[in-house]
C-alpha cells in the first residue's frame, strides 16, 4: 500500500511555536496528503518568536538570531526559500563586553563562552586579578575527571578555571543564554562539548587552542558570533513561511488543548475556544499527536495517559525573562558600542542580565542615526522581574544603562517596547538528559504520540526545529511500518 492510500491520516500538533510548526511542516513535506491540525491558544503562530516593525525599528521581542553549527535552522530556511534573507552579524563588532564594578570591559579576545583560546588577552585583561589569571593558567595542569557523572556548570568551571573566571566571565555569559542558576545548570545537557574536551585533551585550554588554530573566529569573544545568523525581515518571517506551507485551515489559533486521552486506536483531544464557552466540550480524534507545547503544558496533557512520564517532565523547571527594547539617538550615547553587547555578572548585583547592542549586531534594525538596545532582566537570578510592568522596569533599566553606556540624564529613549516571557525557558538542571531519556523511553510505548519542544535537546531554535522534524518523521515511519507488511 502506498502513502497516497493513507490520505485519511489525521495528525494533531499541540503548540504552534517553532517546534510545532516545524513538525507540521515536515509532515506536509513528507506526506502532502496528511491532514494536519496545529492547535495554539494564542492569536498568532510562533510561540515566543515575535518580530515587531515600528517607527522604523525592527524589534525582536525574544530570540533574535540562531546558531548555524546545528544545521537544522539554516536547512529549514533553505527549504522554505528564505536562503537569500539569511544575514550574518556585523563582522567588525564580533566582541562582547562584561561589567566589572559598574564599568564595561572588553571580554578577552578569544574567550569563547567557557575557556580562553588566546593567552595574551587573558594575561592583560583588567577583569581578572593576577591570582585569577594564574589560577586560570593552571587549568593546563589540572587532571581531567574521567567519570560519566553529570556536574553543574558552576562546579565544572570553578574546578577547571577557578572562581574568578567563573564569577567574572563564564557565569554572566552563560546566564545571558540560559537565564539559569549556574549552580544547578547541567554541563552534560548544555555545553557538553567542554566536558568532552576535558576528557579527550585533558585540558580545555589545550583543546580550544588546538581547535582554534585553523579557525577564523580566534579574535571573537563571548558567543561565536560568526556562527549566528538572522533573517532580514526578522524571525517572524520564518514563522510566516512555515505557516504559509501548511494546508488551508490547518492552523487552529485561539484553540487550547485541554485534555489528551486514548480512544481505541486513536487519540482524543478536548479543545477550548474559539466559539461559545457553553455546551459540551469540543473533542476531536486523531490518528497521531505531537506534543509541542511548553514542557510543563505537555506534562499536564500526558498525566492521565502516563503519570510517571508526566511527573518526570513536569519536574523540568522554567525560568522567565523580560526584554526591554529601547532606542536612542546615536549621539546621546557616549560609549562607542563597538561590540554585540554586554553581559552582567551576578556578583555585580545589577537587575539586568545583559544588554544587546541590537542595531550594531544587525545594522538594518534601526534607522540611520539611531541605536536599538535590548535589555534582558529576570531569569533564575531575579525571576520577579520577568513579570514586572514596563512602568516599573523602565526606570530600573535606565538607571543601569545611563552610567554603563554614558547616556546623559536628559536623554530620553525615543522608542520603548517591553516583552514579558514568564515560564518560557526550560532549565536544564543536573540530570536533565537522564530525565528526558526516561520520559522518551516511556513515551516510546505510547503509539503515535510524540514529544517536541525546547525542553528536549537544547533551547535554541535549530534544536527546537530538529525535535519537531524528528517527531514528524517518527509518526510517518510508524505509519509506514504498519502499512508495509515487509517492514
Ligand atoms: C527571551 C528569549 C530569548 C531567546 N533568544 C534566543 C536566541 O537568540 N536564539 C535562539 O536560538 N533561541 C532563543 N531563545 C529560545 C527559543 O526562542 C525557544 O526555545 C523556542 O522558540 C521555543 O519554541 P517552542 O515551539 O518549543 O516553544 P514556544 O515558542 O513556547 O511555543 C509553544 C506554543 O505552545 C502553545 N501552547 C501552550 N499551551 C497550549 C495548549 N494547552 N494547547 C495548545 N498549544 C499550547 C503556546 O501558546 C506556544 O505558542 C530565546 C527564548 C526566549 C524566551
Amino acid at each position: 500500500m502506498s502513502r497516497e492510500q493513507t490520505n485519511s491520516r489525521r495528525v494533531a500538533v499541540v503548540g504552534g511555536g517553532v517546534s510545532g510548526l516545524a513538525a507540521a511542516h515536515r509532515l506536509v513535506e513528507l506526506d502532502p496528503a496528511c491532514r494536519i491540525a496545529v492547535f495554539d491558544p494564542a492569536g498568532r503562530p510562533g510561540g515566543v518568536l515575535s518580530t515587531v516593525h515600528e517607527d522604523g525599528f525592527q524589534v525582536e521581542q525574544s530570540a533574535d538570531n540562531f546558531i548555524t553549527t546545528f544545521p537544522w535552522g539554516l536547512a529549514l530556511c533553505s527549504r522554505l526559500g528564505l536562503q537569500d534573507d539569511v544575514i550574518q552579524t556585523t563582522p567588525q563588532y564580533r566582541r562582547t563586553f562584561v561589567v566589572r564594578r559598574g564599568r564595561l570591559y572588553k571580554l578577552p579576545d578569544g574567550f569563547l563562552m567557557m575557556a580562553p583560546t588566546r593567552m595574551w588577552p587573558m594575561a592583560v585583561t583588567p577583569i581578572l586579578s593576577p591570582w585569577g589569571k594564574l589560577r586560570a593558567a593552571l587549568e593546563y595542569f589540572i587532571p581531567p575527571r574521567r567519570d560519566e557523572a553529570d556536574e553543574s556548570m558552576a562546579a565544572f568551571v570553578r574546578r577547571r578555571l577557578g572562581r574568578e573566571v567563573f564569577e567574572r566571565l563564564v557565569e554572566p555569559l552563560v546566564s545571558a543564554v540560559y537565564a539559569a542558576d549556574m549552580e544547578r545548570l547541567s554541563l552534560d545537557a548544555t555545553l557538553s562539548r567542554f566536558r568532552e574536551m576535558e576528557r579527550e585533551h585533558g585540558s580545555l585550554i589545550r583543546a580550544m587552542r588546538r581547535a582554534m588554530k585553523s579557525r577564523r573566529h580566534a579574535k571573537e569573544s563571548g558567543a561565536r558570533y560568526s556562527m549566528f545568523v538572522t533573517l532580514r525581515q526578522g524571525l517572524s518571517s520564518l514563522v510566516g513561511a512555515l505557516a504559509a506551507r501548511l494546508p488551508q485551515g490547518a492552523l487552529r489559533l485561539g484553540t487550547e488543548v485541554r485534555r489528551l486521552e486514548r480512544a481505541n486506536d486513536a487519540w482524543r483531544l478536548t479543545l477550548a475556544g474559539p466559539g461559545p464557552a457553553e455546551g459540551p466540550p469540543l473533542t476531536e480524534t486523531f490518528d497521531a499527536v505531537i506534543l509541542a507545547a511548553p514542557s510543563h503544558v505537555s506534562a499536564e496533557l500526558l498525566r492521565p495517559v502516563d503519570p510517571e512520564a508526566a511527573a518526570d517532565l513536569a519536574a523540568v523547571e522554567h525560568s522567565g525573562t523580560a526584554i526591554v527594547t529601547l532606542a536612542f539617538a546615536r549621539d546621546e550615547i557616549a560609549h562607542p558600542l563597538h561590540g554585540m553587547g554586554a553581559v552582567v555578572p551576578a556578583i555585580e548585583q545589577s537587575p539586568i542580565l545583559a544588554v544587546s547592542f541590537s542595531s550594531q549586531k544587525y545594522a538594518h534594525r534601526a534607522p540611520d542615526g539611531k541605536v536599538l538596545l535590548r535589555v534582558f532582566v529576570g531569569g533564575a537570578r531575579r525571576h520577579e522581574l520577568a513579570e514586572m510592568p514596563e512602568r516599573k522596569l523602565l526606570p530600573l533599566v535606565l538607571g543601569e544603562l545611563r552610567p554603563l553606556l554614558g547616556i546623559g540624564i536628559q536623554a530620553k529613549p525615543c522608542y520603548v517596547n517591553t516583552a514579558h516571557w514568564p515560564r518560557t525557558m526550560p532549565q536544564y538542571h543536573v540530570g536533565h538528559r537522564q530525565r528526558i531519556g526516561r520520559v522518551l523511553a516511556r513515551m516510546a510505548a505510547l503509539p503515535n504520540l510524540e514529544l517536541a519542544g525546547n525542553a528536549l535537546e537544547g533551547v535554541g531554535i535549530p534544536n527546537c526545529i530538529h525535535t519537531g522534524e524528528l517527531a514528524a518523521e517518527r509518526i510517518l515511519a510508524a505509519a509506514d511500518a504498519r502499512i508495509d507488511p515487509k517492514a
